[in-house]
């Protein structure tokens, strides 16, 4: 079934690669590849899934997870909300009423959740994050330097929006510190096969399924999931939940994860985008995936039979 997507649309080339993060723009915009991890251990994977790229965004749900556990529901919810903005991943705005970020998928609310996972050295803060990617990933995974220091660089918007959230008093005074934390974050190197088991591991409960180590707090898994299910594809989330009906999470590298729960993660990479930052062929395989194997969260089939069917064939 991958195979046939991935066949199907290898040679599409519409979009573009990011460039507002210069070092982004070095990404090789042919490069396309989908990964399957099943919740039993089994891994499908096609295309250039061995390729290596930085998580972007998709570090987000994951960061918000870790936050949940380390703070819980109430603390969290005072740093950011759970609403779809329906704006773009890098507007500059917060909840009129509140002045919280809309919720944590997005570059504000994101930087709110590193102001509360930071520790107190910019190291420490980095080493738990990574930690628990590499548990959720099932192998060792570092930053890459070159993207952490171009965004660093450049990103004067994000700096804009953590001083306004300053102003507000939704994140602490220290702003450099909490930017590290967010720029390792979304540096973090991953390659398409890492992105599905960390679905995967998402999926299972918090248990990574092929090392069986528990690495995320099961309780708040479906407060993770319901913010990538409303709000993980910037201002396309809707037309996503529609026409593909999973959990997910966007970043601008190119890559996207997708949640079945209970039984599947899914991870794609494609680096060319749309208007909107998200991945072309990644939202064209993961459209054709939930249509072929059912596994939109509301199919009358009824949960993923179509998928297990596949499995066992
Ligand atoms: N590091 C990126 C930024 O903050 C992440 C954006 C994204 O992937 O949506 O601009």
């Amino acid at each position: 079934m991958n195979q046939d997507i991935y066949e199907k649309y290898k040679d599409f080339d519409e979009g573009e690669v990011a460039t507002y993060i210069p070092e982004l723009g070095r990404a090789n915009p042919d490069h396309f590849g989908i990964c399957l991890a099943s919740t039993d251990g089994r891994v499908f994977s096609v295309g250039d899934c061995r390729h290596e790229f930085t998580i972007q965004s998709i570090c987000k749900p994951f960061a918000f997870q870790m936050a949940l556990e380390e703070f819980g529901r109430d603390r969290v919810l005072q740093h950011v909300g759970v609403e779809p903005s329906g704006d773009a991943f890098n507007s500059i705005e917060l909840e009129p009423r509140s002045m919280r970020p809309y919720n944590a998928m997005i570059n504000a609310g994101a930087i709110a959740i590193s102001s509360l996972v930071k520790k107190d050295s910019p190291e420490s803060g980095v080493d738990a994050f990574v930690g628990s990617m590499q548990k959720a990933a099932g192998r060792p995974l570092r930053i890459d330097e070159c993207v952490y220091a171009s965004e660093a660089a450049t990103g004067n918007r994000n700096r804009a929006i953590a001083y306004l959230m300053l102003n507000c008093g939704i994140i602490d005074s220290g702003v450099e510190h909490t930017l590290h934390q967010y720029f390792s974050q979304c540096s973090l190197l991953v390659n398409t096969c890492d992105l599905a088991m960390m679905a995967a591991t998402l999926a299972n409960l918090g248990i990574n399924p092929v090392t069986g180590e528990t690495v995320f707090d099961f309780q708040f898994i479906k407060d993770t999931l319901t913010v990538m299910f409303t709000c993980g594809l910037y201002d396309h989330a809707g037309e996503w939940a529609f026409r593909v009906g999973l959990p997910a999470k966007s970043g601008v590298g190119g890559g996207i994860i997708a949640v079945v729960n209970r039984q599947l993660g899914i991870g794609v990479y494609s680096p060319r985008l749309d208007a909107k930052g998200n991945s072309v062929r990644g939202i064209l395989a993961c459209k054709e995936l939930a249509n072929h194997l059912g596994l939109h969260a509301f199919e009358f089939t009824n949960v993923g039979s179509n998928f297990m069917q596949w499995l066992n064939s």
